[in-house]
């Protein structure tokens, strides 16, 4: 039985999964995106949570 805290789409942290998810849509932005900001909601194929991805400007995703 999950926790409240464990529910799909309201815990806070975040998984292997959802960061690899989050640094494929950021690099997918990196190479398509000619204006900023970009602020998108993705959901994580492994686990259906849902990431929030927001980059301000293209100097944010080259220092990554
Ligand atoms: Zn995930």
């Amino acid at each position: 039985m999950a926790k409240a805290s464990e529910r799909k789409g309201i815990r806070t942290e975040e998984y292997d999964c959802c960061r690899r998810t989050r640094e494929q849509v950021r690099e997918t932005i990196r190479l398509n995106y000619r204006s900023f900001p970009v602020i998108q909601n993705i959901v994580c194929r492994t686990c259906s949570m849902v990431l929030n991805i927001r980059v301000y400007t293209r100097e944010e995703l080259e220092q990554a």
